[in-house]
């Protein structure tokens, strides 16, 4: 089969196995696959963006993921924890400047015991009509259960690779079964779940690209959050090359055409590694981006790898920067809460 005709057959029955997915991986001429994940985007999700404000709360972390910044070894990181009022202060000022969804994320952070937590939430909910995306990591069940109880809407835990040897090297204190397992329970949970994966992680293959694919699709995800790796200086895999911003497009793009009706991001670790690409994620699939709010004494210290992309810029001018961005781009800017997309909510 033609590499068009392999596309043909995804976008109409949606489905693919393994060797066709690699086999649009490894093709260079991208032209039709853009395109119709482009057309694909559009008649599933319509034109409008979705903008997050996410809240990165804490970056304290149990956790010793070879690949991340917040790892508990990393001793250079000043440590930093927000204040639970602080918290639904900044929730607050994001939905007053137009957020509709805010995003709690932390490194696996203890400290915020699930009643501080719920305290979050309850909170939040308070202020008005405004969904709350949790990711905080791997929690006991009855944690995920009193949070959905209290009113949080999604949860977005990444399964990070699909490669069962090389995700339990890259996260010494957990396994990959363990993170299906917490995949499992949010699903169980009526949580619009999210997970997503990384690009270019050292030891990757295509055939691991094609594995992450399938497993968003065995999932049944609500959203992806794909990324090209970006390495850290003070972690172990300092040495290793950046993800490439062009798989990841391919990687956007077959997403999208297979699993139809998921909000994709267009990710920071793609801003980081090539801004450029942030514009091309948006006509290769992608429909949602995400606009940290949290004061930018602390941004500077979420750092799960070096962003230089960072300003010290308020709430309220960068919302205008990027839906002055939307508009540049040709797209509406979404004026709903972004639910998960079902077969009686789209086109
Ligand atoms: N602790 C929560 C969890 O594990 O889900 C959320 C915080 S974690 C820092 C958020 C995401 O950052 C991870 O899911 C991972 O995909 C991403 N990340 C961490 N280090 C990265 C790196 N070096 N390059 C690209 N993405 C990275």
């Amino acid at each position: 089969m033609s590499i068009k005709a392999t596309i043909d057959k995804i976008v109409e029955t949606s489905k693919a196995d393994i060797n066709e997915i690699v086999e649009i991986l490894s093709c260079d001429n991208t032209d039709y696959l853009f395109k119709k994940a482009n057309e694909i985007r559009k008649k599933y999700c319509g034109d409008e963006i979705h903008l997050r404000a996410i809240i990165e709360f804490s970056n304290y972390c149990r956790c010793d993921c070879l690949y991340c910044g917040l790892n508990r070894k990393n001793s250079f990181l000043s440590k930093y924890r927000m204040e639970l009022d602080e918290i639904v202060e900044y929730a607050e000022k994001a939905y007053k400047n137009g957020y509709k969804t805010v995003v709690l994320q932390s490194g696996e952070d203890l400290w915020y015991t699930r009643d501080k937590i719920s305290y979050i939430i309850r909170k939040i909910k308070e202020i008005g009509d405004i969904a709350i995306t949790l990711s905080v990591g791997e929690r006991d069940y009855e944690d995920y259960k009193q949070w959905r109880l209290d009113g949080a809407d999604r949860f977005l835990l990444k399964h990070e690779t699909a490669d069962e040897k090389l995700y339990n090297y890259l996260h010494p204190h957990s396994s990959f079964k363990n993170r299906l397992k917490y995949l499992k329970w949010l699903k169980e949970l009526e949580y619009q779940v999210g997970s997503g994966f990384m690009i270019d992680l050292p030891g990757q293959k295509l055939e691991t690209l094609a594995k992450d694919i399938l497993l968003l699709k065995e999932l049944d995800v609500d959203m992806a959050g794909i990324g090209p790796f970006v390495p850290h200086p003070k972690t172990e895999l300092r040495n290793s090359l950046p993800g490439d911003t062009n798989l990841t497009l391919k990687v956007l793009a077959i997403t999208r055409i297979l699993l139809k009706r998921v909000h994709l991001p267009t990710t920071t670790s793609l801003e980081v590694t090539n801004i450029k690409d942030r514009k091309n994620a948006f006509y290769t699939g992608a429909n949602v981006i995400m606009r940290k709010v949290q004061p930018y004494k602390y941004r500077k210290l979420y750092e799960i790898y070096p962003n230089p992309n960072l300003k010290d810029i308020g709430i309220k001018e960068e919302r205008i920067e990027i839906e002055n961005y939307i508009k540049m781009l040709g797209r509406k800017i979404s004026d709903t809460r972004g639910d998960a997309i079902t077969k009686s909510t789209s086109s």
